[in-house]
Order: structure tokens, then sequence, then C-alpha cells
């Protein structure tokens, strides 16, 4: 008896021998312990056992078998399956993404250890009797309707709805009514929106139904989560990020995928570069179970789907009491600069929408899509540029530590004293990053108190928490980030937003780049106005008159989706195709360069005019590694099996080639 198991590297699987007395005992999703290669131990999960030996190979026998009982159940296996095989990555990699820790024996060890820790010195078990849902006003409750209906024919529905409209409030409807049929529940949500304001809303209606899971867990914590799962009193609600679509489930019944438009749903790195909103459709689908996809801004993938009523779609077009959508101002910077009227990056118009909400005793978000002082510096007298020696890119300036530091790896150096090519000591800096946005403003406000909020300064979890909690109980009045300020946080003292810098955004050589800006700047600007105090929007730009700048302060999604759409039409970009970016990498540029023209001619062997490249992407060496991308654009239809087949097969031929040894391939499939 032979069984194919999956190990935690790169590779499907491999096939051991199964020894006489583990027979019958080895099974489909058991962890057992296996020798590989000359000195190696892993462990890894039965993929199946059978009775075909494999042709001239040396076999060697499964050393331990770990589990009684299949610890990972057929649903799951046939999920990382799917993954595999659209996201066209190895099995190994998959099961690597989806237990945690590799679930090593060690890592048991120590969970005995915590639990019984814990057991010990908790003796009173806090019971908590859970509060009812809010009732739902008109408005909403109509759409909770429309949403039960849409269910009734549909696997998925798109809920629209405005900022502040109350889709968390419906969200917690439908997970009652789920629960009730004994159903459970999945609501995902992009990590960095995960926080204790979500978290406490929710607990106060489902108390200890829910189980929580994000990625700043260690792996005991996560073992905990997933053992209760695949336990027979597993969590009925799991609040969690992408990777919870991991998690043993045993009757799902409903998946919230909040935030949909998201980018953060999907993993860039490492394989499996999967959506958590895609995969988990189909993981509903395996259950028989609803998605239901929450925005107030929906990608275009997903509004595509709905608008030809593939998913169905409701739509709240009201926020919760009436309050009004904030107003959107632009401002022209590009006219204030001439007029010498701009003190930094702040426009009069701005400092003054600021002057009344803090005179007011309200509160000020600024957003600014990059962190650091400076994007980079300069020698004042030959135009030298520091650069990151292991990657393609300009070193960010971090004027606090007085360091230069790569985006990409974290190399981090000391301002030079003087420039290494003219030994000139004078620098200037280029471009405008948080860090120089809070020194500016303290010379505009220096009485008001404010709080930066970047992967620099909150780098933790809790570093992030402190920062929500001081803004939300008001311990400061101004609150200056990155793409993190955006991400459904609920403060109700906002009244001024501002915009730094609009055209960062739209200016970004990539054709989703207006559909996310649209997103993105919609949803800053309904931070503001959440609660008694109406918000008031003033958006930077050099491009006043242009069309999407009309259409974001307007909220006109609709036209923005059409003219975009026509645009991707044209050029064959998603929705009407699908991408798959294939990436190859090697120390050696111009072997690189050669192979990746090679893969690219035979690709086009078989996919024709659908490949483009090969091109250095935007950065073409990180870490060391020279990258270059060749794209298809694939027709819809096309099975993803066979098209995974076929770039399997043709990048074995390449690795067979001898000068091939070192070349890493691998696959973007849907990329962000
Ligand atoms: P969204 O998820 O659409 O941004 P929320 O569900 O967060 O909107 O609602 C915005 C605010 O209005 C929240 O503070 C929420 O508690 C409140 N709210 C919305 N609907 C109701 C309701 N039916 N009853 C009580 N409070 C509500
Ligand atoms: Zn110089
Ligand atoms: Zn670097």
């Amino acid at each position: 008896m032979f069984a194919d198991i999956i190990l935690p590297i790169p590779f499907d699987s491999f096939t051991y021998l199964v020894p006489s007395e583990m027979e019958g005992q080895v099974m489909r999703g058991c962890r057992v312990v296996v020798p590989f290669g000359k000195k190696k131990i892993y462990t890894g999960v039965v993929l199946q056992t059978h009775n075909n030996e494999p042709m001239g190979v040396e076999m060697k026998s499964i050393l331990e078998l770990l589990d009684e009982c299949p610890i990972v159940n057929e649903h799951q296996i046939t999920f990382w399956q799917w993954i595999a095989n659209y996201y066209i990555c190895p099995l190994g990699d998959v099961m690597k993404a989806a237990l945690p820790g590799a679930m090593k024996p060690k890592d048991e060890k120590a969970l005995k250890e915590s639990t019984r820790n814990r057991r010990g010195g908790k003796t009173t078990a806090s019971l908590t009797e859970t509060d009812l849902p809010n009732p739902l006003n008109n408005v909403q409750q109509i759409a909770l309707e429309e949403v039960e209906e849409s269910f009734q024919e549909k696997n998925v529905t798109l809920l629209h709805g405005v900022t502040s409209s109350g889709k968390t409030e419906l969200y917690i409807h439908l997970i009652s009514k789920a629960l009730k049929q004994g159903k459970q529940v999945l609501y995902l949500l992009p990590e960095i929106a995960l926080t204790t304001q979500i978290t406490d809303r929710l607990r106060q209606f489902f108390g200890e139904k829910m189980g929580v899971y994000h990625s700043k867990f260690t792996d005991i914590q996560r073992l905990e989560v997933y053992k209760r799962q695949a336990s027979s009193q597993p969590y009925q609600i799991i609040l969690g990020v992408r990777s919870s679509i991991f998690l043993p489930y045993q009757n799902l019944g409903l998946i919230i995928v909040d935030e949909e438009h998201e980018q953060s749903y999907k993993q860039q790195e490492p394989a499996p570069r999967y959506h958590a909103r895609n995969a988990a459709i189909m993981l509903a689908n395996q259950f028989g179970a609803k998605t239901l996809l929450g925005t107030a801004t929906p990608s275009f993938e997903v509004y595509h789907l709905a608008h030809k009523g593939i998913y169905g779609y409701v739509k709240l077009t009201q926020r919760f009491r009436n309050m009004q959508l904030p107003t959107i101002e632009v401002v022209d910077i590009k006219e204030a600069k001439r007029k010498r009227q701009m003190k930094g990056i702040f426009s009069p118009r701005l400092i003054e929408a600021m002057r009344t909400s803090l005179d007011h005793k309200e509160q000020v978000i600024l957003f600014q899509n990059r962190r650091g002082f400076a994007s980079f510096i300069e020698c004042k007298t030959c135009g030298w540029v520091p650069r990151c020696p292991h990657c393609d890119v300009t070193l960010t300036l971090h004027k606090k530590t007085s360091t230069l530091t790569c985006h990409y790896c974290g190399y981090t150096t000391r301002i030079p004293d003087c420039c290494p090519a003219c030994e000139e000591k004078k620098f200037i800096d280029v471009g405008t990053g948080t860090e120089k946005i809070e020194e500016q403003l303290h010379q505009i406000f220096p009485e008001a108190k404010a709080l930066r909020m970047d992967l620099d300064t909150a780098k933790t979890r809790l570093q992030f928490e402190r920062i929500i909690n001081d803004f939300s109980t008001h311990q400061a009045d101004i609150l200056i980030g990155t793409q993190m300020v955006t991400k459904g946080l609920d403060f109700d003292r906002v009244s001024t937003v501002g915009i730094l810098n609009a055209d960062n955004m739209l200016n970004l050589p990539d054709f989703r780049s207006y559909e996310r800006t649209f997103q993105t700047l919609s949803q800053v600007a309904g931070r503001a106005g959440r609660n008694q105090t109406p918000g008031l929007v003033i958006l930077q730009t050099r491009s006043a008159d242009s069309d999407i700048i009309r259409q974001i302060t307007h909220g006109d999604y609709w036209q923005m989706f059409y003219t975009q759409m026509l645009e991707r039409q044209m050029f064959n970009y998603p929705p009407f195709r699908r991408l798959i970016y294939v990436y190859l990498r090697h120390t050696d540029d111009h072997l690189l360069e050669h192979l990746a023209t090679e893969m690219a001619s035979k690709l086009r062997g078989v996919f024709g005019e659908r490949v483009l490249g090969p091109d250095r992407p935007p950065v073409a060496r990180i870490q060391s590694l020279y990258i270059r991308k060749i794209m298809l654009k694939i027709e819809r239809n096309l099975p993803p099996q066979k098209v995974r087949q076929t770039l399997i097969s043709i990048q074995q031929q390449m690795m067979a080639l001898p000068v091939a040894k070192s070349l890493n391939i691998y696959y973007d499939v849907d990329p962000l």
C-alpha cells in the first residue's frame, strides 16, 4: 500500500510506502512524519492512499502516523486542490498557507501547555448572555429582504451601500438568522480593518459563539482556533482575515466578505497568490452556502458580474439617520502654487477648513498615500540619488531616524555625510510622505495634537489599535495617515478630511489606477461626517478639471465604471479577460533576458497573441534577484485546468535547459 503525501515544500505530493503495521490507519487528511532526501524529516498530510506502485523509484516508508482521525477534512482537500489549480502553484505551498505552522508536533505540545496554564489560572469562566440585533430602519429592512430574495436564486450577492449606511447592521441580522438555522458563518475583513472596534461590536451580539482569527496571532493561537474548528464544538462564527478561509468548516451557511474591493484580499507573496474573495465564493459553493459581498465602492470584477445578473445586486443609498454624505471640494494646487499660496503641501482652503474644525473641537483626518519624509534625496550639486544596493529602487528618506530605507527589502542606511559622487554636502529632498506632513503641520497648527498612522508608527497590532483608540477618544485632533486610515474606521467627530495629493495615485502606470483612486478617495471621504458632525472633504490635485476627479466628487460610480470599462474592453483587460503574469527571477540579468525571451516564445507557440512581453516590471530587481514579467490575457472561458497544464509543461521544458539551473518561475493569476 502507498500514500501520496503533501509536504511543506513547493511540490504537489510525494509517494511513500505505508508500513504494514499502519495499513488501514493511514487515511486521507491525517498527518504523517516522513524522511526526505538524505537527512531531512518532514511532517506532511496524506492526500490519498492507493496500490499503484510508482515505476523506477526507490520508495521510502512513512516513519510515524500522528493522527488517529483526519485533521484535514474532505472539504479542505478539495478546496486546496482548487487553489493549486486555479492559482497555478504546488499543493505543498497551499498546505503551508492553510495549516498553522505546518502543525508540527512540537507546536502541539506547546498548545497543551498553554491551555493547561490558562485553565489553571482562570477559574471563573465568564458567561456572557448577549444583546439582540438593533432593529433595522425601513430602507435597511427592505435591503435585508432583497438580499434574502436574491439568495433564493443566486449564490453571490453584492451589497452596494454607501459608507455608514448600516451594512454591518445588516450583516448582524443575516448572521443571526444563519445561526438560528444551525449554520456556520465566516465574516471576512481585510487585515487592517479587523480592529477591536468591529470585534467589540460583534461580540456584543454573538459573545462566545464568535472566534477571531488574524495574522498577528502566534502559531499556537492559530492552532488553537484551528483545533476548535475541527472539533465537535466549533465556533459558529469566525471573524477573520483572508487566511481564515483555510480553517476547517463543517456546515458553512454564509460567508460575508466586507470591503470586497480591498486589494489586501489578494495574497502577493509567497504562493499561493490567491484572492480571498474569489476563493471564498468557491468555498461557499462547496457547502451550498451563500456569499454576501459588501462595499461602498465595488471592484469592477464584482460590479460587472452583478450588472450582468450573475450576482445579485442590492443597493443602500442613504446613510443611517439620513446623515449627509460629505461634501467634496476640489482645490487646484497648480493654481495655488502659481500664486505662491501653498504652505508646504497645504493649500489655504485646507488650512481654513482644518482651522474651523479645530475651533469647533472637531477632528481632522489627513490622507497621503506615501510614508516616510520624502520619496528620496538628491545631491544638490550633481543630482546623485541614493539607491538600494539590492533592489532597483531609490531609498526613502526617514528624517526622524536620519535614515534612508528601502521599502521593498527593508535595507536601511544612514544619510551620508557627503555625496559619494562629488563630495558636496548639500542634499535636497523630493516628494512628500506622511512624516513631512506631520512636520509641516506642527508649524501651521503648533497647538493641535496630531497622530501619525503608517507602517512606521503602526508596526504592531498593539500600536495600530492604540492610535485608533487615542483618536476615537479624542486624545488627538488630527490623524495623518496612509491607506491605513481608509479602512472602515468609524470615528464620530471627524468633520474635515484632507486629501493632500490625489495625483500620486492617479498617475500610477496601472490600468486599475482610476478604479483604485476612486475607491480609496471615496473610502477616505467616508470617514467624515459619520455622526452628528457634517463632513467636508478637501481634495487637493493638479488635475482639478479631469473627468475622474469630477466622478469622485459627485460620487458617480456608474460613470467612472462605464468610461473605464470601455477602455478595458478595448485593450482586453479584466474583467473582460483573465490576466496571468508569469514571473522569472535570476541573479544574472543577461541570462535572465535570454531565458525570458525563450519562455515567451514558447508561450506564443501555444497562446499566440495573448502573450505580451517579456518586460522589466517597474521594480526590476528585488533582493538581488532580477525580474522579468510575461503577461497573458486569456479568454474567460478557457478552462483553468488546461491553462495550468500548458504553463507547467512549458515551465518544465524551461527548467530542463542546462543554463536554467537556478531560474525561478512563478505565476500570479488575476494579479492586482
Ligand atoms: P457601514 O457598515 O455601511 O459603514 P454601519 O453599519 O457601520 O455602516 O453603520 C454606521 C453607524 O450607524 C454605526 O455606528 C451603526 O451602529 C449605526 N447604525 C446603522 N444602522 C443602525 C440601526 N438600524 N440601529 C442602530 N444603529 C445603526
Ligand atoms: Zn553630488
Ligand atoms: Zn531593497
